[in-house]
C-alpha cells in the first residue's frame, strides 16, 4: 500500500533557510526538491549502492508511462523534441500554454490526470500546437492529445460500463471484464499461498485468443528490464550484507523468469531485512489503477535509514501486539500472533515510476496478504517528503488550515501538534493499521474486487485514528497529551469533508482511493453520530468535532464493520459503504470548498524532482565519491530523463 500527503499545516511565511522547496507552479500542481539529509554519514560502498539502484529505478520510467496508456511514450517523445528543440518566439500565451501542458503531461505521467484519472487538454490552439510540431505521425499525435473520445479516462470505476474496456490504462486490450475474471478463474492458484494473478502482465484477445503478455527479459518490456537487471546486478557488488544479496538475486530470478512464485519468495525475503541502512522498491507493486485491482504499476524507490526518527517507529512495532490485542474489531480476525511488523523512517533518494514525480509519504509491503500474515511487512514513512511537504507549506502566506478550521483553538492545537500528529498518523497507519487483522481461511485475496482499495485504506487510517486518542499513546511516550490526537481528528474531519474536495472538478464523484477511504470514515461519523456539527457561518461551511472520544468510538465500530467485510470477502456491504460515504460530494459544498481554496492560491497537488546523483572519479578512474545535487527545473529534469533513460524507436 502507499499513502499520499495530506498536509493542512500552514504557519506564517517564516522558513528560515535558503533552501527554497518549491521549484515550480502550475495548473493545480506544485513542483518542490526534497534534501536528501545525512548523505555523507554513508560509506562509499553504500553511495554506490545507492547510485546503482538509482539507475535501475531510472531506466523503469518508460514502463510507468506505457501502463498508463498505450501511447504516451510516443506522445512524449513528440513534447520532448519540441520543448528541446524549439527556437521560435516563446514569449507569448499560446507557448505558455503549451508548456504548462507539457508540464502536466510530465506530472501525471502521460494524458490524464495522475489522480483523477481523467485526460486532460492543452489550452492552447490545436492550430499552434500542430505548428510545433514535426514528422509525419503529427495528425496522430493531434488527434491523441485534443480528440476528447479518444482514451477519456484511464481507470473508469463507474461499474455501469465495462470498466476494463472504458478505462485507457494499458493493463488489458480488446477483452471484457467478463473474459478477465473468466480467464483469472479458471487459473489453479493455491489458495493458502496464492500468487498475485495478472500483477505483471497485460491480458490480450488475439485472433479470438485470450493471451497474457508478462513482463519479463524476453517478453513484454524486455529491453527495460535488460537495463534494470543489469544495475541490479551491479548494485549486488556494494551490498551491505548477505540478505541484501539474496533477495536481490531473487528479483533478478523474478524479471528474468516473470514468475509470480519467485515474485513471492523475493517479497518473504526483502520482508525480513530490517537491519540494512539501505533499502529499496523496485518492481510491480500496487494495483490502484487496475479497473479490476490485480495489475502492479511499475515503481521504484530507493532510500536509507534515517536512525533517529526510526526509534519512534520502533516503540510502535514492538507493542504491535498490544495494539492488535486491544483493537475494536471481533476476535477472531486478530492476529493470535502478530508477526515481523517492522517500521522504520526513511529517507528518499531517488523515485521513479508510480512515485515520481508524486511521492508517497508512507509504504508498507508486500501487499499479498498470505505473506503479510505469514511473516510479517515492512513500513515506512519517508521523512525527507514529508519534511518538504511541511517547509513548503510555510512558503505560501495563506493556508487551508486557516480558511477551514473554526476556531481559533483548532488553529493553534494544529500549529502546536499538527506535523507529530500527521507522522504518527502515517507510522500507525502503515505498521500497524495495514498489518492488522486476518481473513478468513475461506476468503479469497481479492473479494472485494475494485472496492478493496478504498476499504483496506479505510481499515488502516481507521485504526491509526483509534488509537491516537488512547492513553497507551501517552504511556509510551510517544505523545504527552491527548491534544495531539485530537488535533489528528480536527485535520481528518476538515479534510475528509472539505479540503479534500477542492482537488476534484466541480460534477464530479471522487474516484481516488485514499480519498474514498477519508470521505466514507468522515461521511460515515457525520451521518450516524451527532459528534460532528456542521456549522455555517457568514456563509462559510465548517465541520466541527464536539465530542473526541463519542467520534473515538465511532471510528471503533465503523473499524469492526470494515475488518469483518475484509475478513469473510463481504462483497456487498463493502460496496454498500464505499458507495454510500464514499463517492458522492453534495454540490453546493462542492462549489463553495472551490472557490474558498482558489482564494488561497494553493496548489493541491504536490511533487517532486529528484535530487542528481553523481559518479566522482579520480585520475585512474575509480569512483571516489557520489555527490549529490539538487536541480532547479522540473522540465529539465524530465528531458533529461527522455534521453538518458528511454529507448529511440517506440
Ligand atoms: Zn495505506
Amino acid at each position: 500500500m502507499t499513502d499520499f500527503a495530506e498536509k493542512n499545516i500552514n504557519q506564517s511565511n517564516q522558513n528560515n533557510e535558503n533552501f527554497k522547496f518549491i521549484i515550480d507552479e502550475f495548473a493545480n500542481c506544485k513542483v518542490m526538491k526534497y534534501q536528501v539529509p545525512n548523505w555523507d554519514t554513508l560509506s562509499l560502498n553504500q553511495k554506490k549502492y545507492i547510485y546503482c539502484l538509482s539507475q535501475a529505478a531510472l531506466w523503469g520510467r518508460d514502463i510507468y508511462f506505457n501502463q498508463n496508456y498505450k501511447n504516451n511514450i510516443t506522445i512524449r517523445k513528440a513534447l520532448e523534441n519540441i520543448l528541446s528543440s524549439f527556437d521560435g518566439d516563446k514569449d507569448n500565451d499560446e507557448w505558455r500554454e503549451f508548456e504548462i501542458y507539457a508540464k502536466r503531461f510530465f506530472f501525471s505521467n502521460g494524458i490524464h490526470h495522475h489522480y483523477g484519472e481523467k485526460k486532460f487538454f492543452p489550452k492552447c490552439s490545436r492550430e499552434y500546437f500542430a505548428s510545433l510540431l514535426k514528422g509525419e505521425n503529427a495528425e496522430f499525435i493531434l488527434d491523441e492529445i485534443y480528440n476528447p473520445n479518444i482514451a477519456p479516462i484511464r481507470r473508469d470505476n463507474n461499474t455501469q460500463n465495462d470498466i476494463v474496456k472504458s478505462s485507457a490504462v494499458n493493463f488489458y486490450q480488446d477483452v471484457s471484464r467478463k473474459e478477465v475474471e473468466e480467464y483469472y478463474n479458471n487459473i489453479d492458484n493455491d489458495f493458502l499461498h496464492p500468487v498475485s494473478l495478472g500483477l505483471n502482465s497485460k491480458l490480450v484477445k488475439e485472433n479470438g485468443e485470450i493471451k497474457e503478455h508478462v513482463a519479463k527479459i524476453n517478453g513484454m518490456y524486455s529491453k527495460y528490464i535488460e537495463k534494470i537487471v543489469y544495475w541490479l546486478k551491479e548494485s549486488i557488488k556494494f551490498a551491505e550484507n548477505e540478505k541484501q544479496k539474496a533477495y536481490t538475486n531473487k528479483l533478478i530470478e523474478f524479471y528474468i523468469t516473470g514468475d509470480l512464485k519467485i515474485w513471492d519468495e523475493y517479497n518473504i525475503l526483502w520482508s525480513q531485512d530490517s537491519e540494512s541502512v539501505c533499502d529499496y522498491i523496485n518492481g510491480f507493486i500496487e494495483t490502484y489503477n487496475d479497473p479490476l485491482g490485480m495489475k502492479g504499476t511499475w515503481e521504484a524507490v530507493v532510500d536509507f535509514k534515517d536512525i533517529e526518527a526510526t526509534k519512534r517507529t520502533q516503540i510502535l512495532c514492538s507493542n504491535a501486539q498490544w495494539f492488535e490485542d486491544h483493537s475494536p474489531i471481533k476476535p477472531q480476525y486478530r492476529k493470535k500472533q502478530v508477526t515481523g511488523v517492522s517500521a522504520k523512517v526513511i529517507n528518499v533518494a531517488m523515485l521513479s515510476g508510480d512515485c515520481y514525480p508524486t511521492s508517497p509519504i508512507g509504504i508498507n509491503l508486500p501487499n499479498a496478504d498470505w505473506i503479510r500474515k505469514d511473516y510479517g511487512s515492512k513500513s515506512v514513512t519517508l521523512a525527507n517528503i514529508s519534511d518538504a511537504y511541511f517547509q513548503a507549506s510555510l512558503e505560501n502566506p495563506k493556508s487551508a488550515l486557516k480558511e477551514f478550521s473554526f476556531s481559533e483553538q483548532e488553529i493553534e492545537r494544529a500549529i502546536k501538534y499538527g506535523q507529530l500528529s500527521d507522522n504518527l498518523h502515517t507510522d500507525m497507519h502503515e505498521c500497524l493499521g495495514h498489518g492488522s487483522g486476518q481473513l478468513l481461511e475461506s476468503t479469497g485475496a481479492n473479494a472485494l474486487k475494485e472496492y478493496s482499495s478504498t476499504l483496506e485504506e479505510a481499515r488502516a487510517d481507521l485504526f491509526a485514528l483509534y488509537y491516537l486518542m488512547d492513553e497507551k499513546m501517552i504511556e509510551l511516550n510517544l505523545i504527552d497529551s491527548l491534544e495531539v490526537g485530537k488535533a489528528q481528528y480536527d485535520a481528518y474531519v476538515r479534510n475528509g469533508l472539505l479540503v479534500q474536495l477542492a482537488r476534484i472538478p466541480l460534477g464530479e464523484n471522487i474516484t481516488e482511493a485514499h480519498m474514498q477511504n477519508r470521505k466514507l470514515i468522515c461521511e460515515y461519523a457525520l451521518q450516524n453520530s451527532d459528534c460532528i456539527e456542521k456549522i455555517i457561518k457568514d456563509n462559510k461551511t465548517y465541520f466541527v468535532v464536539k465530542d473526541y472520544d463519542k467520534l473515538r468510538s465511532v471510528f471503533g465500530e465503523l473499524l469492526y464493520q470494515i475488518q469483518e467485510i475484509k475478513s469473510t470477502g463481504d462483497y456487498e456491504k463493502g460496496k454498500y459503504l464505499v458507495e454510500t460515504y464514499g463517492v458522492k460530494i453534495d454540490s453546493e459544498i462542492h462549489k463553495e470548498v472551490i472557490s474558498r481554496y482558489a482564494e488561497l492560491n494553493i496548489k493541491p497537488y504536490g511533487g517532486f524532482i529528484n535530487p542528481d546523483l553523481q559518479e566522482v572519479k579520480n585520475a585512474d578512474g575509480e569512483v571516489i565519491d557520489i555527490n549529490i545535487s539538487y536541480p532547479q527545473s522540473f522540465i529539465a529534469q524530465q528531458l533529461k530523463y527522455g534521453t538518458e533513460y528511454s529507448f529511440d524507436n517506440e
